[in-house]
């Protein structure tokens, strides 16, 4: 034997609650880079700013005095230039790089003898990190360079204080996230569970139960809705079943128990030979009965197990129901009715040959059979828009209203009584035989119903499509 090994499982609440706090977490963390980079980028271009600011300033308060440049006195008050005394280091340099004059003190702040103009950023050697701007300056013929610097460190702090907060809430949020998640999923797939549960159940004995979902028409809505309306099909079948099971043991039962009491009654005493004839005579009529139901049920079986794999082929419905009619004509005769038939020529329809004149024959056997000496019995056939008509009627006592829908039930009889066929060896059958001309119209994609008046007659109408009738006339080409 081979054995499948399958890993277990991850449950599809956890899988969900993964997937969805991964992509949350991924997110959050794209999120949280940009957010960061975007800060970095905005206090960068506030401090350049600050350095522009400053050294536009610084230019504002330069003297020169024998070919060299200083700044004026009061540049150095924070009084007067505020801006000037902030946290900045102001070089006045010289064209060779020497220091001309200097504003704010900072032994680690970087100097660069030969700079160019625009703005950089330096590290100093403990490492921390400058930003600089330099910037030509001349004055009364006399030209050097005005050098701002400035720390980046409360830049940095704010960055960093800004990467401590994000590491650590950004954890504390994706945990939460997380449980939420979970619990959503698990709300979620409640309804999943619950239908899970009452399929599990279910039996083949208690196929009432339904789930009963009352959420709303969304994707599981609609699964609780399909599996109740699968519920609802296969309790109706197995519904069916039962009662056929039931119906066809009550009607072998039946007939057996006729014949058990039969056999009693002659064995209870001595009999005369003849009176043993009689008997086993009234035994074989019972016996044929018995034959006939047990052979309408094996048909019934074959016609609904087999059907898909029998093909159609053409049939000649014209000679078909002409042959049929024929077949009847004995038993009508011995009634004194008349069969009257108006069938065109010519009918071909695809479909099981078998089947078809089982069909027919049940019919007419019904209409002869139910229709009392002297009545009339018509058969029809017509080409119509949707396919061939062909209608069965006759002069017997017709059927009440209330009895048609279920005419083609099996083992439905319009009279009540089942042992009166067995006692009076009456007409009736099992009624079996509607059931399965039903069946076999049905197989052939057609339609069977009944109209019926009492007292008047009753019309059974076969339907049978036109996609798989086709014209003798056209198919052969002529
Ligand atoms: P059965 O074998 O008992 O005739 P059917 O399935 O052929 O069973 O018919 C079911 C019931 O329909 C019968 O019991 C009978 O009462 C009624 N029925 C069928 N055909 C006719 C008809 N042509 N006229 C009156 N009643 C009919």
């Amino acid at each position: 034997m081979r054995s499948v090994s399958r890993l277990p499982a991850i449950p599809l609440r956890v899988r969900l609650t993964l997937w969805y706090t991964a992509s949350l977490a991924l997110i959050l963390l794209l999120f949280a880079a940009f957010l960061y980079l975007q800060l970095q980028r905005s206090l960068l271009s506030q401090v350049d700013v600050g350095l522009e600011v400053v050294a536009a300033q610084s230019l504002a308060n330069l003297a020169a005095e024998e070919g060299r440049l200083s700044f004026q006195a009061g540049a150095r008050n924070p009084q007067v230039a505020p801006r000037l005394n902030d946290d900045f280091v102001i070089y006045l340099l010289a064209p060779d790089g020497s220091v001309w004059d200097q504003i704010g003190r900072d032994d680690d702040a970087p100097l660069v003898p030969s700079p160019t103009a625009g703005v950089v950023t330096l590290v100093s050697g403990d490492g921390e990190r400058w930003r600089m701007v330099n910037q030509p300056v001349g004055l009364d013929g006399t030209s050097g360079w005005v050098q701002v610097v400035q720390e980046l460190e409360p830049v940095e702090q704010t960055l960093q204080s800004l990467l401590r907060q994000m590491l650590f809430g950004l954890p504390i949020a994706i945990v939460l996230a997380g449980i939420g998640g979970f619990f959503l999923a698990a709300r979620a797939l409640r309804p999943i569970d619950r239908i899970t549960r009452t399929a599990q159940a279910i039996d083949a004995n208690d196929l009432h139960q339904r789930i009963g979902y009352t959420g709303p028409a969304d994707e599981l809505g609609r699964l609780a809705a399909t599996f109740d309306t699968m519920l609802a099909r296969l309790d109706t079948a197995f519904e069916r079943e039962r009662r056929f099971t039931g119906d066809a043991a009550h009607e072998l039962r039946t007939p057996l128990a006729a014949l058990k009491g039969r056999i009693g009654v002659t064995l209870s005493q001595p009999r005369p030979p003849s009176a043993y004839v009689e008997t086993l005579q009234e035994m074989e009529q019972q016996v044929d009965r018995l034959v006939r139901l047990s052979n309408d049920l094996l048909f019934m079986a074959r016609l609904e197990g087999s059907q898909p794999h029998q093909q159609p082929e053409p049939v000649d419905l014209s000679d078909l129901l002409a042959a049929t009619v024929d077949q009847m004509r004995p038993l009508a005769d011995a009634k004194s009715i008349r069969v009257a038939e108006a069938i065109p020529g010519g009918l071909v329809i695809q479909g099981q040959m078998d089947l078809l004149i089982r069909l027919f024959l049940n019919l007419l056997d019904n209409a002869v059979k139910y229709t009392p000496a002297n009545g009339q019995v018509t058969v029809q056939a017509q080409k119509q828009p949707q396919g061939v008509q062909i209608a069965i009627r006759d002069t017997g006592p017709g059927i009440a209203a209330d009895h048609l829908p279920r005419l083609f039930d099996r083992f439905y009889r319009v009279e009540d009584d089942r042992t009166r066929q067995w006692r009076d060896n009456g007409q009736g059958g099992a009624g079996l035989g509607l059931a399965i001309a039903h069946e076999i119209v049905r197989a052939h994609g057609g339609t069977l119903s009944a109209q019926s008046e009492v007292g008047q007659g009753t019309t059974f109408f076969v339907q049978l499509p036109a996609a798989k009738v086709v014209l003798k006339v056209a198919s052969s080409g002529s």
